[in-house]
């Protein structure tokens, strides 16, 4: 739940916090609303209420802070890497939420395994088939147009997402933040490939035969 304050109890703060807002995705500078909700709580923490400066959203964030850094130490609801869902079917869409937020919760091994979901989600709803993930993704390529390296792509999440493996491997602990990130940005290009872009082209070419109609 996100709590709305009005914006013109704001004031300049020279101590800018910058996080990308959990409601509204934008990265944003998040401004003092007041010296009240701001509290030094010991020699460098610092507890503060913060108001998102997009305008239309305007929503609270708490942080804790470093005085001397300004290195946040903490923010509630939590940063969230940021993804546009527009044209992507809800059961692909909600496997990535879903690992964003395993991801924020710092839960990098789960996230790891909701992209892979996302990639099997893809491959069933491409009705891609196959006895396994890594023959869905090959049936695939006869399915959608992608760039090969994409494909490639899609194997190495495969792997990273692969549950089973990385417990016989014994490496599900060096499933680091950055690996997640990187799996999730891959997924999000992937997507948007696949639903966003032939959108995109499909809405162009109906432009330019309305052009045409209208120039007849
Ligand atoms: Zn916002």
């Amino acid at each position: 739940m996100y709590i709305q304050v009005k914006s013109q109890n704001r004031r300049a703060d020279p101590r800018s916090l910058t996080i990308r807002c959990p409601n509204c995705h934008r990265l944003g500078t998040f401004q003092l609303i007041s010296s009240d909700v701001e509290l030094q709580i010991d020699d460098d923490k610092v507890v503060s209420t913060r108001q998102c400066p997009n305008e239309t959203c305007a929503n609270l964030v708490f942080f804790v802070y470093s005085a001397s850094t300004l290195e946040i130490v903490a923010s509630y609801p939590i940063e969230r890497l940021d993804f546009d869902i527009e044209n992507i079917p809800p059961l692909v869409a909600n496997a990535l939420e879903e690992a964003i937020t395993c991801h924020a919760n710092e839960a990098y091994m789960a996230a790891g395994m909701m992209v892979r979901r996302a990639l099997e989600e893809l491959c069933r709803e491409r009705d891609a088939q196959g006895k396994d993930l890594y023959h869905r993704i090959e049936e695939l390529k006869n399915r959608v147009v992608l760039p090969k390296e994409l494909f490639d792509a899609m194997h190495r999440i495969r792997l990273f997402g692969n549950d089973a493996a990385l417990i016989e491997a014994e490496t599900y602990h060096r499933v680091s933040r950055e690996e997640v990130e990187v799996a999730i940005d891959l997924s999000k290009e992937l997507l948007k490939a696949v639903y966003q872009y032939s959108n995109l082209v499909e809405r162009l070419e109906r432009l330019s035969s309305e052009q045409k109609n209208s120039t007849r």
